[in-house]
């Protein structure tokens, strides 16, 4: 419930104060230039690589994504204690080379194997350990720990561009993809086995997460499936970013995970007339196109759930 009340008093504010600075849809703007249609396997493929090389563009990621991954991570232990079957460490690292941040990563108390890894991301008004807490998220991480998974989270509901020629999408997608390069370099991960879940500002996190890079080989994003259109109106616009209406909307986004696993997950008592079922089911209608077109139309799926805007643990973790 704190979260909910945070939430409430958070948004409003965040409206005034960022709604000049995110850009306006004209009338006359081309929408969705890039909509997903049904094509050839090849075509599909090919489509993904132009919308993904169109984003990093976008987001001003082009020069990280090229040589950032090499950046020396310089991490260190900042604090760490033994949980229930597994150690829970605050660390830093080096996100680029000139920006440091801090993440909650846990390992497994039987380390003798590699392990699934996810990256758990929280919404609005949470921070890096909201997703080992009850709430909303229903300690989604903690849960995945205690099932022997590796999982990393960081912080990604700034509203502040933190280096200069970014922008704040960018920046928080290079956090969460650093955090698999994190895990990446870890003896103790399966790289092929990598996941990423999160809900509602997390649930939009994990979507360009695993839209943006193919490392990730499962999905769950929770509370987040609409279309654009219904978040002009109301909803914190931090979501958007030049030139990101012009050529999709979140189905074609989500159309980049295709064939890998994917879960989206929205509540029939979700307050926010953003996230309904309704929507949520045209949208999904859409991203299936792509998977049945790769072949994969068993990958991807809409679990409706009786709640609000909360995570569902028993839902997604037969997936990652
Ligand atoms: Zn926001």
């Amino acid at each position: 419930m704190f979260e909910y009340h945070l939430r409430a008093f958070y948004l409003p504010i965040l409206f005034l104060a960022l709604l000049a600075s995110f850009p306006a849809s004209s009338p006359a703007e081309v929408l969705r230039s890039m909509r997903y249609t049904p094509r050839s396997p090849e075509e599909a493929r090919a489509w993904q690589k132009n919308l993904r090389t169109e984003f990093y563009e976008l987001l001003k990621l082009e020069d990280l994504v090229q040589s950032g991954h090499r950046v020396a991570f310089a991490s260190a232990v900042i604090t760490a204690t033994t949980r229930e079957g597994y150690l829970f460490q605050e660390i830093g690292f080096q996100t680029t080379a000139n920006r440091r941040i801090h993440a909650i990563l846990t390992l497994p108390s039987d380390s003798t194997a590699r392990h699934p890894a996810v990256v758990c991301i929280h919404g609005h008004g949470g921070d890096r350990f909201s997703t080992y807490q009850e709430g909303i998220y229903n300690a989604f991480a903690a849960e995945l720990a205690k099932r022997g998974v590796v999982t990393v989270a960081v912080d990604v509901g700034q509203h502040e561009v933190y280096e200069e020629g970014r922008t704040l999408m960018g920046e928080r997608l290079w956090d969460l993809i650093r955090s698999v390069d994190l895990l990446v370099a870890m003896p103790e991960v399966d790289p092929s086995r990598i996941g990423c879940a999160g809900l509602s500002l997390g649930g939009e996190m994990a979507m360009w997460l695993g839209a943006m890079d193919e490392r990730i080989s499962a999905v769950a994003s929770s509370g987040f499936l609409t279309r654009m259109d219904q978040m002009e109106e109301g909803h914190c616009p931090c979501w958007k970013f030049e030139g990101l209406r012009g050529l999709a909307d979140w189905a074609d986004i989500y159309s980049l995970i295709a064939p890998r696993a994917l879960m989206c997950q929205n509540g029939l008592q979700e307050p926010a007339t953003d996230f309904t079922v309704p929507l949520a089911r045209e949208a999904m209608e859409e991203i299936k196109l792509i998977y049945k077109d790769l072949g994969a139309e068993d990958r991807v799926s809409l679990a409706v759930h009786e709640g609000a805007s909360c995570y569902r643990p028993a839902d997604s973790h037969r997936l990652l």
